[in-house]
């Protein structure tokens, strides 16, 4: 039996469903609930309405991406505070949980969330974990992620500067490209954190990453180069570091892709000794 809430508790539970919902964690409000609970929630008309409504976090039937696949980015939702970030993101982890929303979880040993500021200004987007970041539970962390280092580095910042996230959480096997009902089933985290974290410029790292967050599929070389409008934040595009490794002919494209990002954010390269 449940137990009847005094207003505060009640006040409580509404704020948190508020919470829930601008961080666009509309699973939350799937769950089953008490009906008791549900009851005494309904005397409040807003979060009622909250609770009775059927958003939907994960698609039941995840379209199958050729170009058509790829699903539509989600709306942003309002501002956090800036305060507020690490612990929005916190929610975010705690809600992907264990994760076994797709058959990524069969293979992995660590679930990778993200690495660094929670109030960046710049955040790198990538495709998903290797075996390092298996291993470490962190991104970008092998050699692809020792190249991104000094990328960043270059940018005259530090990799605890930024923030990093990849499309799917957790290893693909052989590091193939991530199936689309797995990238369209963890990709909405990542737009929820990029909706936390709000960076002023977003990089693109690869045709995966590009791929999710622009909603459709295009050559990477009709990508790169310029800036693209996302969400009310700078999106700029380049190679993934891992095909910057396997090509360093390339690594001058991405110098200038990464100089875009630069003067968006009113950076200049750290002077050599
Ligand atoms: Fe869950 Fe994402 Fe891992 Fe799939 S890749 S199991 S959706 S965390």
């Amino acid at each position: 039996m449940a137990q009847s809430l005094d207003s505060a508790t009640r006040d409580a539970l509404a704020e948190r469903l508020r919470f829930y919902r601008d961080l666009g964690l509309t699973e939350f409000y799937q769950r089953p609930v008490d009906p008791a609970l549900m009851a005494q929630l309904a005397a409040r008309p807003e979060e009622a309405q909250t609770e009775t409504s059927q958003p939907v976090l994960f698609q039941e039937e995840a379209p199958i991406p050729s170009r058509k696949h790829i699903s539509e980015p989600p709306q942003v939702v309002a501002a956090i505070p800036a305060a507020d970030h690490a612990a929005a993101l916190q929610i975010i982890r705690d809600e992907i949980g264990d994760c076994t929303r797709c058959a990524l979880h069969k293979g992995r040993n660590k679930l990778v969330f993200a690495d660094g500021d929670p109030n960046a200004r710049l955040m790198f987007v990538g495709e998903g974990p290797g075996a390092d970041e298996d291993a470490q539970g962190l991104p970008f962390v092998g050699k692809a992620g020792q190249l991104l280092n000094n990328m960043i580095g270059a940018m005259g910042l530090k990799r605890e500067q930024v923030y990093i996230a990849n499309v799917v959480k957790c290893r693909p096997p052989g590091n193939r490209t991530p199936e689309p009902e797995e990238g369209n089933t963890c990709s909405p985290f990542l737009f929820r954190q990029i909706d936390v974290v709000q960076p002023q410029v977003l990089v693109a790292l690869g045709a995966t990453a590009a791929t999710y967050l622009l909603g459709m599929r295009q050559p990477l070389a009709g990508l790169r180069g310029r800036v693209h409008a996302f969400r009310g934040m700078q999106l700029i595009i380049t190679y993934h570091p891992a095909y910057l490794l396997r090509d360093p002919r390339q690594k001058k494209e991405a110098w200038a892709d990464l100089q875009i990002a630069m003067k968006e954010l009113g950076l200049k390269p750290p002077s050599k000794a």
